[in-house]
């Protein structure tokens, strides 16, 4: 964290360990981009790991939201193909098999030679999302294939994200065959419904190691943006996003249960007008925006790259602090608002997601129902957005349920912290210097969100170790023809395999 000290007109800046001039609201903002790492190259053994990552692909380890439809034998053959395909892995690392009810999460335990250091722990996810039937013929390659074809390898979840689980297997399997071992104690966790929020899985291991007595980790580390030229608007060079805070979850149930009856003859208010109203007065009861700690770290390391004549506002927003607004900060907030993507950085939000009631067209239902999704900021609690609801409907005659496995918004990683250096220093050895690095607010999450919202795991840096090429290569995303480059897989696995290195010197 930076902090104001220096005699008041000087900041520390823990990049340097120097006191640099404080930035006043007209001056520029001085570039946080480290300098002076020279790129490496580290040899993989690029074809035997692209068979065994198209294989990963051809088991189908789909979450779907009917947590019934639950295919046990994908995730057990998969675990099967793993124990084969990293034999050194299986022989050297603990492995547990753990989840709540239905145990289908791995844990890896890579002892380090050094007890007394606080451990790290890469995190990814074993599930996808499924292919709906009628794109499949949107494909260029089956989905469950693995097809490797045009210097691509393709398939749902080659992207998202077993190419991060691989990856990190790859490299350890390298690492022990050169006979390396870790100075800290290494764990790998790889969830088993990720892209159900992860009550069985991540959140279910967070209380394992929880429960083992871990106090801190020194280095988290799970998926989030790629690196891609673009991915924020406005700025087209390649950036590096790391995230260092991610937004909470929570789904209230609202419901008006009163009498149906026969739609000849219909009351004054009927349940589905009731709830109708309600959700009408919850979307104009908007929470109000503010600028969170993790958007400020964000504006610090990007704003210097950004814009010249934008500097003074995003020196005001990097500056600004809490429970102030200045004008250049109301500026940032009125520009930010004005795109669904950046304006989820700036409140608790507020999405209608299920609306249901009625059978028939002249039955009045006994009932209506609507579920609504908030993702809170910091210290909107489910209490807190509870009691936002209550206000805003004000109509006793609605219930209101959480039906989630909720969480709150994280803490804020340290972006000036040794583990966000040693993830920056190895995305450059790997990637670059030509590219942009900052830390940015998820205004999403994953899985990670269950240890970074305990005390145990503050700093949780979330980023997919992955180039796309472009936005467009994004879209494979949970979308159509995921596919992931062969060579950039290559840089993916010397990502992983110099970050356990680095992580050594923390
Ligand atoms: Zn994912």
């Amino acid at each position: 964290m930076f902090t104001r000290s220096c005699s008041g007109i000087f900041l520390t800046c823990a990049l340097t360990g120097l006191c640099a001039p404080a930035v006043a609201q007209d001056a520029e903002l001085p570039s946080l981009q480290m300098e002076g790492v020279e790129q490496i190259t580290i040899e993989v053994d690029l074809d035997g790991a692209v068979e065994r990552l198209s294989r990963a692909v051809q088991f189908p380890t789909i979450s779907n939201q009917d947590r019934n439809d639950f295919d046990t034998k994908a995730f057990d053959d998969y675990h099967a193909f793993l124990a084969e395909a990293y034999p050194k892995v299986h022989a050297s690392l603990k492995r547990e098999v753990l989840g709540d009810p239905r145990p289908y999460s791995l844990l890896y335990t890579w002892e380090g030679k050094n007890p007394d250091l606080p451990p790290a722990l890469f995190y990814a996810h074993q599930d996808v999302v499924p292919v709906p039937e009628d794109s499949l013929d949107q494909w260029d390659q089956e989905p469950f294939s693995g097809t490797v074809a045009d210097g691509y390898i393709w398939g749902r979840g080659v992207l998202d994200d077993k190419n991060q689980i691989h990856g990190i297997l790859e490299a350890a399997e390298m690492k022990l065959e050169e006979g390396w071992q870790p100075e800290r104690t290494l764990y790998f966790v790889f969830g088993q419904d990720e892209e159900v929020g992860g009550p069985e899985g991540a959140r279910y291991v967070a209380d394992v190691l929880e429960q083992r007595g871990i106090e801190r980790f020194a280095f988290v580390m799970d998926e989030s943006a790629p690196l891609i030229p673009g991915v924020l608007p406005g700025i087209p060079d390649n950036t590096a996003l790391i995230g260092i805070a991610q937004k909470g979850y929570i789904s209230l149930e609202l419901a008006m249960h009163g009498v149906g009856g026969h739609s000849s003859q219909p009351p004054e208010e009927t349940n589905i007008g009731i709830l109708a109203k309600a959700i009408t007065k919850l979307e104009a009861a908007q929470f109000p925006y503010r600028i969170h700690e993790a958007v400020r770290h964000q504006y610090r390391y990007m704003g210097p790259e950004l814009e010249e004549s934008r500097q003074p506002m995003f020196a005001a927003v990097a500056f600004g602090k809490e429970g102030e607004m200045t004008d250049l900060e109301k500026e940032f907030i009125a520009e930010m608002a004005t795109n669904q993507v950046t304006r989820a950085m700036l409140h608790t939000t507020i999405a209608v997601t299920m609306f249901n009631a009625g059978i028939k067209d002249n039955v009045l239902p006994p009932a209506a129902t609507a579920v609504v999704n908030f993702r809170p900021m910091p210290g909107d609690t489910p209490d807190v957005i509870i009691d936002h609801v209550r206000k805003a409907i004000d109509d006793d005659r609605i219930t209101i349920t959480d039906i989630s496995a909720s969480t709150p918004a994280t803490a804020v990683a340290d972006p000036d912290g040794p583990g966000y250096k040693a993830l920056e220093k190895t995305i450059r050895q790997i990637w670059g210097n030509d590219l942009i690095v900052a830390p940015f607010f998820v205004i999403g999450g994953s899985d990670s969100k269950h240890f970074q919202a305990r005390a145990f795991a503050p700093d949780v840096y979330t980023i997919t170790g992955i180039q796309l090429d472009s936005m467009k290569e994004f879209a494979g995303f949970h979308g159509v023809n995921e596919r992931i480059k062969v060579d950039e897989y290559g840089k993916t696995i010397g990502f992983f395999y110099q970050i356990m290195t680095n992580l050594d010197d923390l």
